[in-house]
């Protein structure tokens, strides 16, 4: 492969539902562009594209992948994408660096709920787009109902610039509406012979070619005027028109095929090139330099450097793999540049393109083109790379927060480092993933965008670094305070041969408000304590509030004031007033009507319209305070306060309630105290615990 100029390149998307076909479209392309000899294919486990143990066993993609290819004189960087919700931080980056992405829907299901997902990235990103209406060739397949659906779901711009010829096992062809001519397929090779326009497609075709007519001349007054007049506008004007109507999201336009048979394949081809704009012709990108002045990116070679990692990989053989498309200027092998994120130099090695696995090298990577380049030592997926004289930062891909998380726990004992090490490289290759350690808990918490997710993470720490490991779920971080006020006192004392201990304090503990923490006040007049046993007392009563009287939960929200006491002149010492102190906490909370607070979460969740009623009943049965309700457009917003304990599982459960269609955000708000009938239990399993 060699390089190209930017105005050559198309930086392309393939995004849809799971099991649409993205990855045998590609496995086609590929086929048909002549990168592989032989057609690979998904069901028989020969695909080249989705070869990690995990992706061939579920047959989904899990990690997105740059798919390279040359059509025509130009140079296509398709991404495939995982199509399946918990992959979602893949699916984003890959559109983050597109200039244009190909929906596909499948002919028999229409739109489907992640095409509706990606459907929203890709307004976000006001990516341009095509739809790919594919499996003509299945049973049922119907390619006028899956154009209702889209149009139902996305709009009227959604305009056919193809229809097929026959369908199911008939399917053959296309018609191509701004040729007007039609194309048949012989045979499963992916070649084409044009052919006249079948007789019964003929309204239809007219029918749509006027549609696509009337909403380019819409945009342009020289040929509207033409094209009122009835003038003949040529078809060179007509694309130009159409392509500018693409660019700008007026015209979506909508193909079909069938990616098994290579059916229709090459007008793909042939529309991406036609209508996805180039990194020149998109322009829309912007970085900031240290002043934070906002700079537009120009994919010119005289440009600064500019190129942004979008994907990291960290393969066993080759360690770190940064996969980048450059913006401005040009990558070249060999040399330094900036991170001007992490304020450091990086040493630019071999640079290569990646087709599937297979990795060719290179010397240059282009303006507008991607690239992947091997162990930068500091660089993640966010990062700008650009020189240090002319720095850089291209604002960095944001990403939904993880809303599942998981304890994991070594199978072995002694596999403890392992585990954190082989966890650090994952979290490295996928911001959806976090992982922290719970102190408190003695808990590695992973936190991902769903079970799969965190199953597939799983797989591949057993996999890639033979870690065994067992799952538990997180432990909800309880706490312990108090309702009223009370006083306790302790004489420890303690006469064993020489020196004896003698420690003796009267502590008053009363109830802070929620978040008010701990206060410690001195209140000791007239030296019935010396000054110097003081902080013992207050050591002790810290020790004591790290397990709390009722299940052993830190203690909050108290004021402890130390106002009594006594000492001795020669058994005293501050170990003896620690151990006072922490007893008399001890008996003053027992005193204090004490009480468990559990943590209350702030959840906003998002569903259609028609699940709102669920989804709140949903809520109130597990303790849910409902604060509000608003639509936004189609959509329900529901914001709720729920206690933690009631939504570890919530990802799992908020997708079978809504058939995938919910999606929420989760943060922290309050503590609250823990209602009678429900502390009772969380008591016992504390008792049963110590034994
Ligand atoms: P992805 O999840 O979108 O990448 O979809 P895959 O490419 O993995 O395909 C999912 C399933 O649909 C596989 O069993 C494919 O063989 C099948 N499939 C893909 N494209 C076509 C097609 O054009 N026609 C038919 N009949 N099946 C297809």
């Amino acid at each position: 492969m060699k390089g190209y100029p930017a105005d050559r390149i198309r930086n392309v998307s393939v995004v849809s539902h799971g099991g649409a076909g993205k990855t045998s479209f590609l496995e086609a392309v590929l086929y048909m562009c002549g990168m592989t000899s032989r057609l690979g294919r998904v069901d028989n486990e020969t695909s080249n594209l989705d070869y990690d143990p995990s992706e061939v066993r579920r047959k989904i993609t899990i990690s997105s992948k740059l798919v390279p290819c040359e059509w025509k004189g130009n140079k296509i960087n398709f991404m495939d994408t995982p199509g399946y919700a918990d992959f979602i931080g893949e699916v984003k980056c890959a559109m983050r660096v597109s200039d244009g992405a190909l929906v596909l829907v499948d002919s028999v299901a229409g739109v489907e709920v992640q095409t509706e997902v990606v459907w929203e990235f890709a307004e976000e990103y006001r990516l341009p787009r095509i739809v790919l209406v594919n499996k003509m060739d299945r049973e049922n397949a119907n390619f006028y109902g899956a154009l209702e659906s889209l149009r139902k779901s996305f709009g009227s711009s959604l305009i056919p610039i193809h229809i097929p010829i026959g369908a199911e096992s008939e399917f053959r062809g296309i018609v191509d509406l701004i040729s007007m001519k039609a194309y048949v397929y012989e045979g499963d090779m992916g070649r084409a012979s044009e052919a006249e326009i079948p007789d019964e497609l003929m309204g239809r075709a007219s029918e749509y070619r006027e549609m696509i007519m009337d909403s380019v001349a819409e945009m342009d007054d020289s040929i509207l005027e033409r094209y009122l007049e009835g003038e003949e506008i040529s078809q060179e004007e007509l694309k130009s028109g159409l392509s500018k109507a693409v660019m700008e999201g007026r015209i979506i336009p909508v193909t079909c095929g069938s990616a098994l048979r290579l059916i229709g394949i090459s007008s793909i081809l042939d529309a991406i090139i036609d209508y996805i704009p180039d990194p020149v012709r998109r322009g829309e990108a912007f970085a900031f330099t240290p002043s934070q002045e906002k700079v537009s990116l120009t994919p010119s070679e005289d440009g600064p450097l500019a190129a942004l990692v979008f994907k990291t990989v960290v393969d066993p053989y080759v360690g770190k793999m940064s996969f980048f498309r450059v913006y401005s200027g040009s990558m070249r092998s060999d040399t330094y540049v900036y991170n001007a994120n992490k304020g450091r130099e990086e040493r630019i090695g071999q640079l290569f393109w990646l087709i599937g696995k297979k990795q060719e090298q290179c010397e240059v990577v282009g303006p507008g083109d991607i690239g992947v380049v091997a162990k930068l030592q500091e660089t993640e997926t966010g990062d700008t790379l650009c020189t240090r004289d002319n720095q850089l930062v291209i604002e960095p891909i944001s990403f939904p927060e993880p809303v599942f998380s998981m304890a994991f726990e070594p199978k072995t004992k002694g596999d403890e480092d392992k585990l954190s090490m082989a966890l650090m490289r994952l979290a490295e290759e996928d911001p959806t993933l976090k992982v922290r350690r719970d102190p408190e808990a003695g808990q590695t918490i992973v936190s991902g965008m769903g079970d799969i997710h965190l199953d597939v993470v799983l797989e591949r720490l057993k996999a890639k670094f033979g870690v065994d490991v067992l799952l538990d779920l997180p432990k909800v971080p309880y706490r312990e305070t108090i309702r009223t006020r009370a006083e306790a006192e302790h004489k420890h004392k303690k006469q064993t041969g020489g020196h004896g201990q003698y420690g003796h304090v009267f502590l008053r503990l009363e109830p802070l408000p929620r978040g008010g923490g701990y206060e410690f006040v001195d209140e000791i007049f007239g030296g019935a304590i010396p000054k110097q046993y003081i902080p013992g007392v207050e050591k002790g009563v810290k020790e004591a509030m790290q397990e709390g009287v009722l299940a052993g939960y830190p203690v909050v929200d108290v004021r402890v004031t130390l106002y009594d006491g006594s000492y001795h002149v020669v058994d005293s010492s501050e170990l003896s007033f620690k151990i006072a102190g922490a007893q008399a906490f001890r008996k003053a909370m027992q005193a204090a009507s004490p009480v468990l607070l559990e943590p209350i979460m702030n959840l906003e969740v998002i569903v259609p319209e028609n699940f709102m009623g669920d989804v709140i009943g949903d809520l109130n049965g597990r303790r849910g305070r409902i604060l509000g309700m608003e639509s936004k457009g189609s959509l329900s917003v529901i914001k709720a306060q729920v206690p933690m304990a009631e939504i570890l599982k919530y990802a799992i459960d908020l997708r079978s309630l809504t058939q995938g269609r919910g999606r929420f955000s989760i943060s922290f708000s309050h503590y609250e105290e823990v209602p009678d009938h429900i502390a009772q239990g969380i008591m016992e399993r504390a008792r049963k615990q110590a034994g």
